[in-house]
């Protein structure tokens, strides 16, 4: 590739299912790189498997894409001056090139089954003999081809790999990766009925949308080659590639269901927020410096270089995305959390779309609005570790009584627990200012009155009004339930 030519990469899912953990990184990088040098990010489907695909899989991918904050600049939805972006769509360009490659000689007809071709390989594995196993058909004359296929039997095209020949494949993070063509099989170019592999549609693509980086995951490095020699049988521009690195789970083997989450759209679902995710992702394989572990989009674009991903397996290690999801929730301000704990409270029910009155509604005690909602995640900010974590731990505040949970029973079962609760209703109905202004001043003077301690204040008190021991300070939960909702959990405990 010449340094002039302009920054192309692509991210080519194939819609079997949904975004995998290592394609979301692949896609992250891709993104980066095309935004930290002015290029285009492109968004091909890889389609031809048309048994697997669905509908439901594409949908999920874009949104996932989407959700991560990886806009495209071609591709579904997008469109682009090198559409269609569907590999199902370019049926044209794949047919054109299988008519060259046979009537070139780069592509031949092969009879064989597939048993037959898998007792070739094995009997070549046994033998160890190095190198490929050889196609059967592969010097099968032109004319006898034709005939034979003319008289309908069943083939696939094969590619003819030419002997004896360096391919050196211009890896970013690997250096130059060498591989001779003599242990390379003759890969199948088109499949029996007429659907062109994999392979073969992605080299055609690479080329005709003038892809200039292949940025794609270590196991792929098996086809570069196959890609590379249909490349330069076409005589068409090869791009540089970056493999980027396997992604291990926590046994040290490639992560897979065994270890943990794989979809990203399981941590979507878990309440993961976003930029923590984009963040943890992009640190698999790649480091802005050795010591940097929160950075933003722009820091990442900013800062991003293929020559900073590392060759070695990237460890997925969810401490660490724990981490991180705790650093951004607490260092969100409380708008932008409130709007990213929305979905979780309008799944669990509780909140209403749209919200309880509008923006304006200032008023603390209507339950569910803008204003109390962000009072809410004020209160519970810092306890937070994940944003779906939010509807389990504030329902209390959001109902009109509350059950006690054992501990919060026993604290307020003894005559001294009602006393203080009973002395506590009549202050707080008799209160102008709800919750008591100078709360702490005014919990001590209650205490001195009543002669006990304040923690004997404070624990029937809370076991009272949020059924539990523990959860948000006491002046938050007072604050939140309002005055009349205070009053009646203390009565319903009396
Ligand atoms: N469709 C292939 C995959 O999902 C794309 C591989 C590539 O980037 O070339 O693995």
């Amino acid at each position: 590739m010449t340094d002039t030519r302009p920054v192309r990469v692509r991210f080519a899912p194939s819609p079997t299912g949904r975004l995998h953990i290592g394609g979301a990184r692949t896609a992250l990088f891709n993104w980066a790189l095309a935004r930290s040098l002015g290029g285009a990010f492109i968004l091909r489907v890889e389609d031809t498997d048309t048994e697997r695909n669905s509908e439901e899989s594409l949908h999920s991918i874009l949104e996932s894409l989407r959700w991560l904050g990886l806009d495209w600049d071609e591709g579904p939805e997008a469109n682009g001056e090198f559409g269609p972006y569907f590999q199902t769509q370019r049926m044209a360009n794949y047919q054109a090139a299988i008519d060259r490659g046979l009537s070139e000689g780069w592509l031949y007809r092969c009879f064989a089954s597939a048993e037959e071709i898998g007792e070739l390989v094995a009997e070549h594995r046994a033998n160890k003999r190095s190198g490929r196993w050889e196609g059967p058909y592969r010097d099968l004359p032109v004319a006898e081809a034709e005939a034979r296929a003319a008289a309908g039997e069943e083939f696939v095209l094969r590619f003819r790999v030419p002997m004896g020949q360096d391919v050196v494949i211009k890896d970013h993070i690997r250096g130059d990766v060498n591989f001779r063509s003599d242990e390379v099989e003759d890969w199948v170019a088109v499949r029996t009925g007429g659907m062109p592999t994999y392979n073969f549609c992605c080299a055609i693509d690479d080329a005709d949308m003038q892809i200039s980086h292949v940025i794609r995951g270590e196991e792929h490095l098996v086809n570069t080659p196959k890609q590379v020699l249909l490349a330069e049988a076409l005589g068409v521009a090869v791009p540089d590639f970056a493999h980027v690195p396997l992604i291990l789970g926590e046994d040290g083997k490639k992560l897979s269901k065994r270890t943990g989450d794989t979809a990203l759209g399981d941590y979507i679902d878990k309440g993961y927020p976003a930029d923590a995710l984009f963040n943890f992702l992009a640190l698999l394989g790649f480091s802005i410096d050795d010591k940097t572990t929160v950075f933003s989009r722009e820091e990442l674009v900013q800062h991003f270089d293929l020559k900073r991903i590392s060759k070695g397996g990237a460890l997925f290690d969810i401490d660490k995305l724990h981490w991180i999801c705790g650093e951004y929730i607490r260092h969100m301000s409380v708008a932008h959390l409130t709007d990213a704990v929305l979905p979780s409270l309008r799944s669990a029910g509780l909140v209403s779309e749209p919200l309880v009155g509008d923006d304006s509604v200032t008023d603390l005690n209507v339950i569910g609005s803008r204003a109390w909602l962000e009072r809410l995640v004020a209160a519970m900010q810092e306890r937070l570790g994940l944003l779906n974590e939010l509807p389990e731990k504030a329902a209390f505040l959001f109902s009109e009584g509350v059950e006690l949970d054992k501990k919060a029973a026993k604290a307020v079962a003894n005559e001294q627990a009602i006393a203080v609760l009973s002395h506590l209703a009549t202050a707080f109905e008799s209160a102008d200012v709800f919750p008591p202004a100078d709360w702490s001043a005014w919990v001590n003077e209650q205490a001195a009155q009543l002669d006990v301690g304040m923690g004997k204040v404070m624990k029937p008190l809370r076991a009272a009004l949020s059924g539990t021991l523990g959860g948000p300070e006491l002046l938050d939960i007072l604050t939140l339930l309002g005055k009349q909702r205070s009053v009646s959990r203390i009565r319903a405990v009396l």
